[in-house]
């Protein structure tokens, strides 16, 4: 496992981490879900990524009641959070210091640590002001109870809000972006964020590194029952990711793959840790035998040279330019 400072922290990150989203408490049973934190954390993953509303906390719950039973050196782990949708009722949406502080404390109990590694504001509150959000997050590091809090899908521009109000009130700064990142999803990591990296040390621990599955290429054969396309509840996903276009360039990159004696999915999660700017790449998993595949793609690493880079970047044909922004 090759491990990298969360941007200019100090802390480091596995370069793959294992997330719960539509899995643990979900789609998969607790047995296959220990099982992948087992796996995991044997081949050297760091990190485990959560959220609040996963599963609605059982998520949580679940990834808790693992973490009790392998009782691993909490020195050599970290686990993270979200705060935003915690219910409909005034109060359990958004980042206000009221729901900041409940969240986490709710997230402490279900996940059964003292502390989480890392918080993050899982979406922008345009309803609480960034003074506000920035307050609580630095309360909660001073009161011991998170070490390291971040954003989820924020602008470059409110994120730099946020460091500049941090900076003017001399409280600890955003350290990590949790943002989407594959070969189909490249503007904000790539463009947008670009600046950050330099300017402000910004860590991130990228999320999809396979569009939902699709870069597995499976789909090329249909959808079959037990995958995430077919799930209920998540069209407004596949109507999104699962396009003609998508499944196309699959197709077309799988030889590049082969060639490499890899599989699509490995060089879909190597392309992602190949960017030095990406500190964690997530890896999703509904099977064991998954998990075990995306996490040799590790192998491929070097072997993605810059003419193959090149070779895939004819197909992806999505390059972000700079005149955009
Ligand atoms: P991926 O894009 O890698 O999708 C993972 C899914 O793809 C698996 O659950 C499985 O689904 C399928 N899959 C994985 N490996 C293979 C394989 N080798 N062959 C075939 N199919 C495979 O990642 P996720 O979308 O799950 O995101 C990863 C993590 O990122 C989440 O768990 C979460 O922690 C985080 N995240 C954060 C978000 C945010 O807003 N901050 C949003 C979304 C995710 P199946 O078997 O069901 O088809």
């Amino acid at each position: 496992m090759e491990y990298r400072r969360l941007g200019s922290a100090g802390v480091q990150v596995s370069v793959l981490s294992l997330g719960s989203w539509l899995t643990f408490g979900s789609q998969i049973s607790d047995d296959i879900a220990e099982e992948l934190m087992r796996v995991s954390y044997e081949a050297g993953i760091n990190f485990f990524d959560n959220a609040e509303v996963y599963a609605h906390g059982r998520s949580e719950l679940v990834m808790g009641k693992i973490l009790q039973k392998f009782n691993w050196d909490r020195s050599t782990y970290l686990v993270s959070s979200k705060v935003y949708w915690g219910g409909d009722k005034p109060n359990q949406t958004g980042l206000s210091r009221k729901r900041v502080m409940e969240a986490c404390h709710a997230a402490l109990k279900r996940l059964q640590v003292e502390y989480l590694d890392l918080y993050f504001c899982h979406r922008p509150d345009k309803n609480t002001p960034i003074e506000e959000t920035v307050f609580a997050m630095n309360t909660l590091i001073q009161q011991g109870k998170i070490l390291y809090w971040g954003t989820s899908e924020w602008s470059a521009q409110q994120i730099m809000e946020a460091y500049g109000v941090a900076r003017q009130y001399n409280l600890i700064p955003p350290t990590m972006e949790q943002p989407q990142y594959n070969m189909f999803h490249r503007n904000r990591m790539e463009l947008e964020y670009s600046r950050l990296f330099q300017g402000i040390g910004l860590g991130t621990t990228i999320w999809s590194p396979l569009a939902s599955g699709v870069l597995s290429g499976k789909y090329s054969s249909g959808i079959s029952e037990d995958t995430r396309m077919a799930r209920k509840g998540l069209e407004w996903l596949k109507e999104t990711v699962l396009t003609e276009e998508n499944i196309a360039k699959t197709a077309q990159l799988l030889p590049i793959a082969q060639e490499l004696g890899a599989t699509l999915p490995q060089l879909a999660i190597a392309w992602c840790a190949k960017n030095p700017t990406v500190s964690t790449v997530i890896l999703g998993a509904s099977k064991v035998a998954q998990l075990q595949e995306n996490i040799a793609a590790l192998e491929l690493l070097p072997k993605l040279t810059g003419e193959i880079l090149a070779r895939v970047e004819a197909i992806l044909q999505n390059k972000p330019e700079p005149t955009q922004y």
